[in-house]
């Protein structure tokens, strides 16, 4: 059934405990849409802490624990939001993990896991979220996570780059199969945005390259052009856009948005 135009838009972000995710999700609730906000168990206390944040700034919200990685999970956060929120209108695909190794020292089970997190866990939620928007009729925003590591790898970041540069494959193909149905799917590429994770990248290289902590982040800001480390803000308002209507004949594309570090 299409949701009435009057009602506020629905959006699901995952990984909103913190960072890149409670950016977006504060960002879009600013915007006017509805939001639920999912994490990990281990996040709870963050997450509910978004929600708050968003209460109450006036908007309406809700938390969604689940593991993306978990099929079931998520087809069950999709339809909690449905319940909590009514529909379901744009899916954020942002929950994303990072390990810092050489390639000759990635064991199999962590290539696994990662993937099954930033690769398997994108796939989930975006299929998901299409199912939900074609029963609805009114068609939807799919929106995922890359990097610029999907276009151009760093060292010591092997899997983590292949499983960008694979979302970016999924999002073109996701793209072509569901414009049909009204369903948009765009992908966010940052760079060096200053959050837990790139902390734990920073640290992971450093120990590997023998640097103090903080020399790994100062060397690879050294590439950026705009001359200053992304905060998760800048990463929001281009999803904002991505979530917009503004960017209705935009499909399929995997866009930079690295203060000029990497050229498409
Ligand atoms: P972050 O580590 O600060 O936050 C990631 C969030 O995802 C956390 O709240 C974590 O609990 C959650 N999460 C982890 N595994 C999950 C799972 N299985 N299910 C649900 N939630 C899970 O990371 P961030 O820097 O905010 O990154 C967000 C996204 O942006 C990631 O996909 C990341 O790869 C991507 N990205 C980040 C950068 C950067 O510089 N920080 C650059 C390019 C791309």
């Amino acid at each position: 059934m299409a949701a009435s135009a009057t009602t506020p838009r629905v959006a699901l972000v995952t990984g909103a405990g913190q960072g890149i995710g409670r950016s977006i999700a504060l960002r879009l609730a600013a915007d006017g849409l509805d939001v639920a906000v999912n994490d990990i168990p281990s996040n709870a206390e963050a997450l509910r802490a978004v929600a708050a944040e968003i209460e109450s700034a006036g908007h309406r919200a809700t938390t969604v624990l689940a593991d993306v990685s978990d099929p079931v999970a998520v087809d069950e956060m999709v339809e909690q939001v449905a319940t909590d929120l009514g529909k379901l209108d744009v899916m954020i695909a942002n929950a994303g993990i990072a390990h810092v190794k050489p390639l000759l020292e990635v064991t199999p089970d962590e290539f696994d896991h990662l993937m099954s997190i930033n690769l398997r866990g994108v796939h989930l939620c975006y299929t998901a979220a299409a199912k939900r928007m074609i029963a609805q009729g009114g068609g939807g925003k799919i929106i995922g996570a890359c990097s610029i590591v999907g276009y151009r790898p760093f060292p010591l970041l092997g899997p983590y780059s292949a499983s960008k540069w694979a979302v970016r494959g999924l999002t073109q193909a996701a793209a072509m199969e569901w414009a049909q149905h009204g369903i948009t799917v765009n992908a966010y590429c940052p760079g060096i945005v200053g959050t837990a994770m790139w902390d734990h990248i920073d640290e992971k290289l450093a120990e590997n390259e023998g640097l103090r902590k903080g020399a790994a982040i100062d060397k690879y800001s050294e590439l950026i052009h705009l001359g200053r480390v992304s905060v998760p803000e800048d990463v929001a308002k281009f999803v904002s856009y991505l979530a917009s209507p503004d960017s209705d004949y935009m499909t399929g594309q995997s866009v930079m948005i690295d203060g000029g570090i990497q050229f498409s």
